[in-house]
């Protein structure tokens, strides 16, 4: 039954239930271990996540919480640490809080098959506007990471459609290290892809081939 809430969202260009209705139809939940498109809040109402997937391509999915679900974007390269470098975040489907927890296998052949880490975690909160549905609209989001690895201020800036800029701000927090390699592995278990894959019973070798090189360095 809709609820005159949902219309009014969806007249801002919000509707989180029509957003989840997308996560829905592109997984079958008989197959994939991904968490059902529920729509709920998170204790703090502010979580960030992001996931290293190892899918068709190796990507970093980013995701902020807001009017119960996570926001989020594929970020081909990760994020950068450096404010000079501008990574590229393409907007997808809003995915559900519950998925802030998932690390494991999307089975070959589903949506996003592959290997799935959760590579940071934490809450943020907004350093303009209070309403991250505006700021949105509006194709500027503000805001301040706690994470494990990823910390202070960052920008994410609409170029345009669903393209977007991820953007470190300058701060002491800002780094020319690379932390997509000195920091590669799991927050929640410290695996590496391959170890989730083997643990889990993915693709092994696809899954290390998102995983840094222990012997890439030659002296
Ligand atoms: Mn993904």
């Amino acid at each position: 039954m809709p609820r005159a809430g949902a219309r009014r969202s969806r007249a801002g260009g919000t509707s989180a239930g029509r957003d989840l209705e997308r996560y829905g139809a592109k997984r079958r939940f008989e197959k994939t271990p991904e968490p059902p498109p529920r729509q709920r809040r998170s204790t703090t109402g502010r979580l960030f996540v992001v996931q290293k997937h190892r899918a068709t391509q190796l990507h970093y999915d980013f995701r902020l919480e807001g009017s119960g679900v996570l926001k989020s974007w594929s970020v081909p390269k990760g994020p950068s640490l450096d404010p000079a470098v501008k990574r590229l975040a393409v907007a997808v489907e809003d995915h559900p809080v519950d998925y802030a927890s998932f690390e494991g296998i999307i089975p070959e052949g589903e949506y996003g098959g592959g290997t799935v880490m959760l590579w940071d975690r934490g809450t943020y909160r907004l350093d303009k506007g209070t309403d991250l549905a505006t700021a949105l609209r509006r194709g500027e989001v503000v805001f301040t990471l706690l994470g494990r690895k990823l910390k202070g201020g960052w920008s994410l800036v609409r170029l345009r459609g669903r393209s977007w800029l991820l953007i470190k701000r300058r701060d002491r927090s800002a780094s020319s290290r690379d932390v997509t390699l000195t920091a590669p592995n799991s927050v929640l278990t410290r695996r590496t892809l391959a170890r989730i894959a083997a643990a889990e019973g993915g693709d092994v070798r696809k899954a290390a081939s998102g995983d840094p090189r222990k012997n890439a360095r030659r002296s």
